[in-house]
């Protein structure tokens, strides 16, 4: 069944979003991030008509009070990696674009995370509790279609396109949303009276292609009628390997999730053994009782498939986010392997302190022996004849403490 499960997101003036918040005296004010050309600028300077790409002497011309901040600086990369994080949390088929934009397909995580629209409103309220910056989010059936909408949808909106209301949404709009028309086409098409999408839809096909040339002419033609069949891609398949809990008790405290934590950690990195996996970044979900969520991700230095280690590197981060969340219910809670390699893992031993995940010590091997004999037991009896580690010390065994499991991402 097709659904507007195709998200286009894309952050709002990113580099300059990410240059006031870095220093938020330039919050409300018209500037740019650039040197010779405008490379973002934020929407007060918008108004004025500065634009990127544009000389900044131009941009300066239009705006006489414009400040221009050198655009070296920034944790571009940091508000990126955050971002991407997000998006990784409600689906594993993302196709990063840029820095700021990815399409996502969301239609295998409907029966975890509700509608596109749904999926959605969480992705934009998650990057903006998290990071502080907009994203503006189209969802439609298709990729050329809600990357449309997001441009439609900013500033810091969500436009949904369900199936059947594509070209009710296309027609109106001008032709310039199109790809593949740029300023000296978009000329040319309103030169014969064409300045919709609707009007290239009901020009003939015949005289487009005597205006635009044949490639070009079926290019636009075939948008304009909403054919569009690409499917997101990603680089790899099977770019990360997750397992999550969704909680009918009601959870707080880091004693009682810790156990549950290991418990999914140990389904991801058996089945990373399994296939002769390892991982390099481990991220957690938690989602809570008011349907906020929060996603963190630590990258180690060095791959493993040892649910040892992943489960100290997802308690650290799950520890922060209790202490920053304090009396939060947790109803969900999530933990993705990815940065997924074949082949052996890295055989460093590593431990983790309070900042970062640091090398020397020599627990990597012990959860290694561990592990080996968790399978060797699993292969003979079964996968649910056991359960990891101190889950067995702490008495508990599998799906007896209220809670249901949904694996994902195979
Ligand atoms: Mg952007």
């Amino acid at each position: 069944m097709q659904t507007a499960g195709i998200l286009h997101a894309d952050l709002d003036a990113f580099y300059a979003a990410v240059a006031v918040k870095e220093n938020p005296a330039l919050a409300g004010k018209p500037m740019a991030v650039g040197a010779g050309v405008v490379l973002s600028c934020t929407y007060e300077a918008r108004a004025y008509g500065v634009r990127g790409g544009m000389p900044v002497r131009e941009a300066r011309t239009l705006c006489p009070h414009l400040i221009v901040v050198d655009g070296t600086f920034g944790a571009y990369t940091q508000y990126s990696k955050a971002v991407f994080a997000i998006f990784g949390s409600y689906t594993p088929v993302v196709e990063r674009l840029s820095i700021d934009e990815a399409f996502m397909d969301v239609t295998g995580s409907i029966h975890l995370f509700g509608t596109p629209a749904d999926i959605g409103r969480a992705i934009r309220s998650d990057v903006k509790r998290e990071t502080g910056l907009a994203v503006s989010v189209g969802a439609t059936p298709r990729k050329f279609l809600s990357k449309i909408a997001s441009q439609v949808a900013k500033p810091d909106g969500l436009i949904v396109v369900n199936p059947g209301e594509e070209l009710e949404f296309l027609h109106p709009l001008p032709v310039s949303y199109l790809w593949g028309v740029g300023p000296v086409t978009k000329r040319r098409l309103n030169d014969l009276g064409i300045h919709t999408i609707g009007d290239i839809a009901a020009t003939p096909q015949d005289a487009m292609t005597s205006m635009l040339g044949s490639a070009h002419a079926t290019h636009l033609y075939a948008l304009a009628h909403n054919l569009d069949p690409r499917p997101v891609e990603t680089r790899r398949k099977a770019k990360s390997l997750s397992a999550q809990s969704a909680m009918r008790a009601k959870i707080r405290t880091l004693d009682e999730l810790v156990p549950v934590l290991k418990r999914l950690t140990d389904r991801v990195a058996s089945r990373m053994r399994v296939k002769n996996l390892s991982a390099r970044t481990v991220t957690i979900k938690v989602r809570f009782g008011d349907l906020s969520s929060i996603t963190r991700s630590t990258t180690m230095p060095a791959s493993t498939d040892a649910t040892g280690a992943i489960v100290v590197v997802a308690t650290k981060m799950l520890e922060r986010v209790l202490t920053e969340f304090p009396n939060h219910e947790t109803t969900l809670l999530s933990v993705a392997a990815s940065g997924i390699a074949a082949g052996e893992p890295t055989q460093l031993a590593f431990g983790v302190d309070d900042d970062d995940v640091s090398g020397g010590s020599p627990r990597e091997l012990e959860y290694e022996a561990l592990d080996q004999s968790v399978d060797a037991l699993r292969k003979r009896f079964g996968a649910d004849v056991i359960t990891h580690g101190s889950d067995l010390l702490s008495g508990r065994t599998k799906n007896t403490d209220g809670l249901s499991d949904i694996m994902t991402n195979d």
